[in-house]
């Protein structure tokens, strides 16, 4: 069998954008599944509009999501030498001809033959000039491009996703292979690349399937072996839109920046149009490669959800490294610190935060975001209803004052000994352990709910957990218990630190 060979041909004429790369996604899968290569071509032929910059883009986004592919990726701009001998070729076997027709004059010819009821595709005048009298006018410097000549009989070809898709011959015009000034069109470019890439399935988005007709018969024309193909339905916006900027949705990088991760990219992506039939919505890379199958496409579009995505990011959090997020945090860690946001934010301070965090993270920079309270003092209760609720009652500043005490006596301050000292004293009060948990927890973090408490305070450290308690205790005395204003509108006071 011939071994499986797909490419993923962008063009740089901008940013590699999310829906695009599902395209790549699909390419990828396939070449692994089947044990074949995925390979990269840069279309950049269309010179005013792609950039250096894109390409860089596109490549580092597809490095980044781990797309690895298997050969140099091929420039079509270095093989346009190539593309002209196959137009050169088409000419010597007659299925080509030099077409003198202004390309306004042909568009007017196609509607006045489809007005008479005619074909609805143009036909030009000039497949019938002989060899000789086509010379002579090329020779006498009349502007011309190269058209082929479509022939009679109707194109089908079967593609995996929608079956054998059939296209009458009246319907495709003579099209253009080469340009008026020399240079290929896309049609003749991707049919010689293809073949001499040695590709043997053409996966890529729906909006290609009026193409594939016309490069089918340039296969056919050029003896070549056709190629199987599989369109893939298009991405569409919640408003059933092809997806687009308008969408917010961006480019990959952009992705990246707001802390997506590449597994869930490829997770969610992936299972956007394509299921292994099961009902399962998170994917390893290492499932997608076993279980991807060109069946499992779904023919109907499909619909972008970023919230969806941003669900999928949750569940791959936790596979992360610890020290892979703490690699992604320290640029974001380090401007806080620098903006004196942090007084006590120090490299195993982070390390806690995301140890303890980054189950309960969206995004690695949500553990930055939610933790503060690992590098310095809250400042205030940020869970006012749980302030409301967990500090009313009248005791609380003494009963704070006595907690604390007793955590600063344990020799060691673990786990184990903090969560007796809290349930010996609560017992002793007659009380639930919440009595005095949920104001604990106000009370070094400010926050009504968060990692376990007592995990928490081993890793906050004794002497932060005292006074981080007894400010409480302080605040409570000064501000009555609850600390929180009637009037909703009205903000907490501020936590003032101990004198
Ligand atoms: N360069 C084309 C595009 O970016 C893809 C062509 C193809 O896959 O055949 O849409």
């Amino acid at each position: 069998m011939t071994p499986v060979r797909v490419r993923f041909a962008p063009s740089p004429t901008g940013f590699l954008h999310i829906g695009g790369v599902r395209t790549a996604i699909f390419n990828y899968l396939f070449a692994r599944h089947h044990d074949g290569q995925f390979l990269i071509r840069i279309e950049d032929t269309d010179t005013q509009r792609s950039k250096q910059e894109y390409e860089d883009d596109i490549l580092d986004a597809l490095k980044w999501l781990g797309l690895k592919w298997d050969e140099e990726p091929l420039r079509q701009s270095t093989r346009v030498t190539r593309h002209r001998e196959m137009v050169e070729e088409l000419i010597e076997r007659g299925a080509a001809f030099r077409c003198f027709v202004p390309m306004e004059k042909a568009q007017a010819m196609k509607e006045a033959e489809m007005a008479r009821g005619g074909i609805n595709a143009f036909r030009s005048p000039d497949r019938e000039l002989t060899p000789k009298e086509s010379k002579a006018r090329a020779d006498a410097g009349e502007p011309y491009a190269i058209r082929f000549k479509v022939p009679t009989l109707d194109v089908a070809f079967k593609d995996h996703v929608r079956g054998t898709v059939t296209t009458p011959a009246h319907t495709i015009d003579d099209f253009i292979i080469l340009r008026k000034d020399g240079t290929p069109t896309y049609m003749m470019a991707v049919v010689v690349d293809d073949s001499e890439m040695e590709i043997t399935m053409v996966i890529r988005g729906a909006d290609h399937i009026t193409n594939t007709p016309k490069q089918v018969l340039l296969y056919q024309a050029l003896g070549l072996p056709v190629p199987e193909f599989a369109h893939v339905p298009l991405i569409l916006g919640p408003d059933k839109k092809r997806l687009s900027k308008r969408h917010g949705a961006a480019a990959v990088t952009e992705y990246r920046g707001k802390g997506y991760l590449p597994e869930a990219i490829m997770s969610y992506m992936a299972t956007l149009g394509w299921s292994a039939g099961e009902d399962k919505d998170v994917y390893t890379r290492e499932e997608l490669i076993e279980q991807f199958d060109l069946k499992g496409i779904n023919k109907a579009s499909a619909v972008f959800d970023e919230q969806k995505l941003e669900w999928m990011n949750a569940q791959f959090m936790s596979q992360v490294r610890d020290c892979d997020l703490q690699q992604m945090l320290r640029p974001e860690f380090a401007r806080r610190i620098e903006a004196g946001q942090y007084p006590h934010g120090t490299g195993p301070m982070l390390a806690e935060a995301v140890r303890l965090l980054k189950t309960r993270a969206h995004f690695p920079v949500d553990i930055l975001d939610k933790g503060g309270y690992f590098f310095e003092d809250p400042t205030e209760l940020e869970d006012r209803k749980a302030a409301k609720k967990r500090l009313k009652h009248e005791d609380l500043p003494a009963r704070l004052d006595e907690m604390a005490g007793r955590f600063e006596a344990l020799q060691t301050f673990d786990e184990e000994q903090a969560e007796e000292a809290l349930r010996v004293y609560t017992e002793e009060l007659e009380e639930n352990a919440g009595a005095l948990i949920h104001p604990v927890r106000l009370a070094v973090s400010g926050m009504g709910s968060g990692p376990s408490l007592f995990e928490l305070l081993v890793s906050l450290g004794q002497e932060t957990v005292v006074r981080r308690i007894r400010t409480l205790a302080a605040h409570l005395r000064k501000h009555g218990t609850p600390p929180v204003p009637d009037d909703p509108e009205q903000p907490l006071p501020k936590i003032e630190p101990l004198g």
